[in-house]
């Protein structure tokens, strides 16, 4: 092909269609001329691969774009027309590199350079490694570095993924460039002979060549470079003429260009388009930066990578395990992960922040949990030591009321006794006496089963029993005391059972500090009002207690203060006993108030929720 390019350049030179004299080469102008026409997938693509490269120059390079739309414009006097135009074109602006792309746009600018660019350094790109090897060896200053098209690599590829082929059809056109390719062709097949049989399509009319490939079996594979123009003079790009075929094809269709993908084809070995722009862009770089072109270390020729269209893998059943891992894959459906990658990270995150908070949250709950029954212990603890101290505070009353009784018996034994020395006994007296002797008994060890109770370090309970025999309880311990202290104590109780649930012990301890707070608010108060009073009311959700006494009564000051640890106005006082005591009864779901008349005395009055005898008011202190 380049013979006819060089006579069309001789002939110009001959004409002398090109005028002598130059204006001087811009170092930052540089001027790509491609083959084909604008839109040829391939020259975008290494256009883009051009433009790229030389923008990442330090220097800012103009770059001027030309077609020389072949082979859809031909012959001596288009080449004339051309050459002329480019000459005045760039005349006053000539460039400092030329970049051709394609074989015969290198084949142009050699046949024409001494007239239009005389010493302005060629680099080539996208020209076939053959082509090159076809003719002679390219003056110094005309650079690149050509791809192979890698027919048998292709070919060897379909046959290793096609394994019951048994036919190879080739493809190729009837322009000059498919005559070069179908030559190609025939050599890479030549390799295959045994294994397949081979058919070669070569410039037939593009109608045989659809009716053809749409008969084949899935016993055949196809390899096509496509073809510029067909048997019956029509006029393609080799990816119109590729997509054609692959549509009507029913066998799968192989081809050697990066941009084959997409149109039906499976793959390939292939060459970027992209990258042999690049590589040019590189090189004319170097060139504008002043290396000479003769010292330029270059590779022999362009990587090629199997290029693969997924879509065509799944449609001819290829095992996908079968594709290399390094091949370039295009039109794979994201599987879900990439899909949805971003929700996905998302969904986990949140997830992995909600456990999070939730064990933050589960672990916040034991520790309140620990915190709680450590402070319910704390609580049991205090409020068994205060009963103690009560206790203490009894002692004297307690002996008094044990010794009663026991003095009793000790007097009721001696008269038994005496009756029965004097002989005089008789069995109706003795038994009154023995009668009393148990009463008294009894009465001491009733006295000494409420201490124990009261004083036990029992575990907090939770029973349902009737506030009126807490109230009892509360005035039967402390009925000594209140007669030790010269006070009426006394008890207003009601007829009706009144249900509250909880630990009755911890209820009595707060009846008695209330009724030892009066006792010790009456020690000033003249002998003859010296009272205390319980009395029980019930409602339909509660019940009631108040303790009042007729002492000195709480300063509108202290009031406030009253249920506070450690608030105390007593000599030897703790403060301690009304916050234990209000502790103890909202852990029952309770209330508990003070009011005073100072001079006139105080009311304390708590309020407790009733329920059905087994109900569920008790709140805590577990
Ligand atoms: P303490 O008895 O050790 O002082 P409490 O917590 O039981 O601790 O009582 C706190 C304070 O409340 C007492 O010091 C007293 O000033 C006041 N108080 C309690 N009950 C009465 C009452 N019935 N009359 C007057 N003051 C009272």
């Amino acid at each position: 092909m380049w013979l006819a390019w060089c006579g069309v350049a001789i002939c110009l030179v001959s004409m002398g269609a090109v005028a002598p004299g130059h204006a001087e080469a811009s170092r930052s102008h540089v001027l790509v001329l491609f083959e084909n026409n604008r839109l040829l997938p391939a020259n975008v693509l290494g256009d883009r691969g051009v433009t790229s490269a030389l923008g990442e120059a330090d220097r800012r390079t103009e770059i001027s774009t030309e077609f020389l739309d072949y082979p859809r414009f031909s012959g001596a006097a288009y080449v004339g027309t051309v050459t002329r135009f480019l000459k005045e074109k760039y005349a006053a602006r000539p460039p400092g590199v030329i970049i051709v792309a394609g074989d015969n746009a290198l084949d142009f600018v050699l046949n024409t350079r001494a007239e239009l660019f005389p010493q302005v350094p060629v680099v080539h790109v996208g020209v076939a490694r053959s082509f090159l090897a076809s003719r002679p060896p390219l003056p110094e200053d005309v650079v690149g570095v050509p791809f192979a098209q890698d027919f048998a690599g292709t070919i060897a590829q379909a046959l290793k993924w096609h394994p019951q082929a048994r036919h190879l059809v080739l493809i190729t056109g009837a322009a000059e460039h498919d005559r070069e390719w179908e030559q190609d062709l025939r050599r890479a097949s030549e390799g295959f002979d045994g294994r397949v049989s081979i058919e070669m399509l070569a410039g037939r009319p593009m109608a045989e060549v659809l009716k053809r490939v749409a008969e084949l079996g899935t016993d055949t594979v196809v390899v096509t470079p496509g073809f510029f123009r067909d048997g019956a003079g029509s006029i393609y790009i080799p990816v119109e003429s590729v997509r054609l075929i692959a549509q009507a094809a029913t066998a799968p269709v192989y081809g050697p260009f990066v941009t084959f993908i997409g149109t039906g084809v499976v793959g390939g070995w292939m060459t970027s388009f992209e990258a042999m722009g690049r590589e040019g862009g590189s090189i004319a770089n170097r060139l504008l930066d002043g290396q000479a072109a003769s010292f330029l270390r270059l590779p022999q020729v362009m990587p090629s990578a199997l290029h693969v269209d997924w879509r065509q893998i799944e449609r001819w059943g290829i095992d996908p395990d079968a594709v290399p891992a390094d091949a370039v894959i295009q039109f794979r459906a994201p599987g879900f992960w990439q899909t949805y990658q971003k929700e996905a990270m998302a969904v986990a995150l949140a997830f992995l922040l909600q456990s999070l908070l939730l064990a933050a949250l589960l672990f916040e709950r034991h520790r309140r949990r620990l915190a709680q029954s450590s402070v319910d212990r704390y609580r049991f603890e205090l409020a068994h030591a205060s009963r103690l101290a009560v206790a203490g505070e009894l002692t004297g009353s307690i002996a008094h009321e044990i010794n009663q009784p026991l003095a009793a018996i000790l007097s009721n034994a001696a008269a038994a006794e005496l009756m029965l020395e004097s002989g005089a006994a008789r069995p109706g007296e003795l038994k009154d006496i023995l009668a009393d002797i148990r009463r008294d008994d009894l009465r001491a060890s009733e006295v000494i089963r409420r201490l124990r109770a009261l004083l036990a370090k029992h575990e907090v309970e939770r029973q349902s029993f009737d506030l009126n025999d807490i109230l009892g309880d509360v005035i039967a311990l402390l009925n000594a005391e209140a007669r030790r202290r010269r006070i009426a104590l006394s008890a207003r109780l009601v007829v009706e059972t009144i249900t509250v649930a909880g630990d009755r012990i911890q209820l009595q301890q707060v009846l008695i500090n209330l009724v030892m707070n009066a006792m010790d608010a009456l020690a000033d108060t003249p002998e003859e009002q010296r009272n205390v009073v319980l009395s029980l009311e019930g409602s339909a959700t509660g019940a009631t207690i108040r303790v009042r006494d007729r002492g000195h009564g709480i300063t509108a000051e202290h009031l406030p203060k009253l249920f506070e640890s450690f608030f105390t106005t007593k000599r030897k006082g703790i403060g301690l006993g009304l916050s234990i005591a209000r502790t103890l009864v909202e852990a029952h779901g309770g209330t508990i108030a003070a009011e005073s008349v100072p001079g006139e005395g105080a009311i304390f009055t708590i309020w407790l929720p009733r329920v059905a005898s087994g109900g569920r008011a008790w709140v805590g202190a577990t």
